[in-house]
């Protein structure tokens, strides 16, 4: 049996881990990470960048179908394209393994000692992992939990064969004829449409009275429209109950049931922290709810573990994961650092996309506040009509009795890549006019931002 100590060892090499150990190795701390799979976790292998490429593929192949169908008013027209998903798939691994063997490259380049294996705790000091060359023990004076999530399973509807979740979704080599998806919400519909895009008959079944229940009803109506557009049938306040020989049997909204005919059922009805298998039952870890309950700087209840990322709460998002790893690595180096953030905005890849920064107006009013509301609508942005697609908005959500920008949101077309600046006027304390005020370049979709702002204040310019 092996043994070695170090001053870090972290526990996963998801973006939450991996962040964590290069920050660690920059610092100069002795680090040590454990991964059983691949290094990068769930956002590089099986979560957001393969659903990217996944989703990029669809748009691509859906705009040349268009193109083919006498769609386009540019006056561009093209044969029918056809799709090879096995050729998708194996481009989608390309970029994986790229990014994979970037975070390995990283790792080594901060110094970062990889272990391969599955690490369970011995004690709050000690793990084991069993590697390929046998046991490994390994000392630590600090050890941060990274290890995650996992797709929800629905006991009726437990994963296997037609029943599968998003990692076997992004593996599919044929687009299946019919698919349900069972959970509207991110997942299930960053999917859907995007099988929808490659041929797929989709249906949606969601629980709630509303598709992405965790964003106002202004919000989601563009993606309602563009997913009722690509003829995507949404079931809402439905339910799964049961796989039959026909299909997927739900029960309705009016309480009745009805027979969904499925080559395969999509089942994205949530994430839940990946509590097994590292020895959680061993140590006196508190949980919040389900989750590893943390204080402000990612402490957990016991003294020198660390907990980050999904297996920590919501929002179960890897840039919230990858800035609880920076900052525990400079907490571990000595630092003052705690969790002291405005926002972590949030991006929602349907079609078209959504994104939200701070509060919605709902949950600023719910905080007792008077607030003053901006919107903006792309039908009135020449960069928007330039690119045939004007549904959405951009809205701004202020304080009213002195500007202070609360929340921001958007939804339309590539509106994902004004997050940062969202998040940013957020994190700097912003003011109405210090975003009408900023020179927003001519003609971007950002302008509406500028023009959200001047709408709150009573005299947008442009509409
Ligand atoms: P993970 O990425 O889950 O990594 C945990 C790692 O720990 C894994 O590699 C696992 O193998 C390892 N591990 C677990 N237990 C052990 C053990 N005992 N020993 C050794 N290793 C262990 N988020 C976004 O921000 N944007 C998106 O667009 C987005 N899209 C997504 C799309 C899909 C389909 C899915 C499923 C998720 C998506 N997410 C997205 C969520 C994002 O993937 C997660 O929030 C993020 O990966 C969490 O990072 P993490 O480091 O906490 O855990
Ligand atoms: P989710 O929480 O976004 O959506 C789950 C949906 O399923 C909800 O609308 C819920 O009401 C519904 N639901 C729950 N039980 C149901 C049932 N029995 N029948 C029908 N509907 C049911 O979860 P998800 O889509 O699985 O994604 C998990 C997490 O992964 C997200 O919360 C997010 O943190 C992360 N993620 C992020 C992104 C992104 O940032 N773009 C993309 C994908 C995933």
């Amino acid at each position: 049996m092996k043994e070695i100590s170090c001053k870090l060892l972290v526990i996963g090499a998801g973006p939450g881990g991996y962040v964590c150990a290069i920050r660690a190795g920059q610092l100069g701390i002795d680090t040590v990470i454990v991964e059983a799979k691949k290094p990068g976790g769930t956002c590089l292998t099986v979560g957001c960048i393969p659903s990217k490429a996944f989703i990029h593929a669809a748009e691509e192949f859906d705009k040349v179908r268009h193109f083919a169908n006498g769609g386009s008013a540019i006056g561009i027209s093209v044969e029918a394209p056809r799709l090879d998903l096995g050729k998708t798939v194996e481009w989608k691994d390309g970029i994986v393994g790229r990014l994979t063997g970037g975070v390995s490259a990283l790792l080594n380049k901060a110094r970062v000692k990889i272990v391969k294996g599955e690490a369970k705790f011995r004690d709050g000091k000690t793990i084991e992992v069993e590697t390929e060359t046998g046991t490994q023990i390994i000392r630590a004076e600090n050890i941060v939990i990274a290890t995650g999530s996992e797709p929800v399973e629905i006991p009726a509807l437990p994963f296997g064969g037609t029943v599968i979740s998003s990692t076997e979704a992004l593996a599919l080599r044929e687009v299946p004829a019919k698919l349900v998806v069972v959970g509207g919400g991110y997942i299930g519909l960053e999917l859907g449409i995007a099988f929808s895009k490659m041929g797929s008959a989709v249906t949606v079944v969601e629980a709630t009275k509303q598709i992405l229940p965790l964003y106002d009803a202004d919000l989601v109506r563009p993606v309602a429209k563009r997913l009722k557009e690509l003829g995507i049938r949404v079931l809402t306040n439905a339910s799964a109950k049961s796989l039959s020989d026909g299909g997927l049997v739900i029960q309705t909204a009016e309480g009745g049931s009805e027979t969904l005919p499925a080559d395969k059922v999509l089942v994205t009805v949530g994430r839940k922290p990946r509590m097994e298998g590292w020895g959680f039952d061993e140590l006196d870890l508190d949980r919040a709810g389900r989750f590893l309950r943390i204080d402000d700087r990612c402490r957990t209840s016991m003294r020198g573990i660390y907990a980050i990322g999904d297996v920590t709460g919501e929002p179960m998002l890897a840039h919230r994961a990858m800035a609880q790893g920076e900052m525990v690595a400079e907490i571990v180096a000595g630092h003052k650092r705690s969790w002291d953030k405005r926002c972590i905005p949030a991006v929602c890849f349907t079609d078209p996309e959504i994104v939200s920064a701070g509060l919605l107006p709902d949950e600023a009013r719910g905080q007792g506040l008077e607030i003053k509301i901006g919107q903006f609508p792309f039908s009135a942005n020449g960069r928007a009509m330039t690119t045939e697609n004007e549904d959405g908005f951009v809205r701004v959500v202020a304080r009213a009795d002195n500007h202070l920008v609360l929340g921001i949101q958007g939804v339309g077309q590539g509106v994902s890549e004004l997050s940062s600046a969202f998040a940013l006027a957020i994190e700097m304390g912003a003011r109405l006019e210090d975003i009408a005020g900023t020179i927003h370049a001519h003609p971007t979709r950002s302008e509406g931002f500028q023009e959200a702002a001047l709408k709150a204040m009573g005299h947008a310019l442009h509409i």
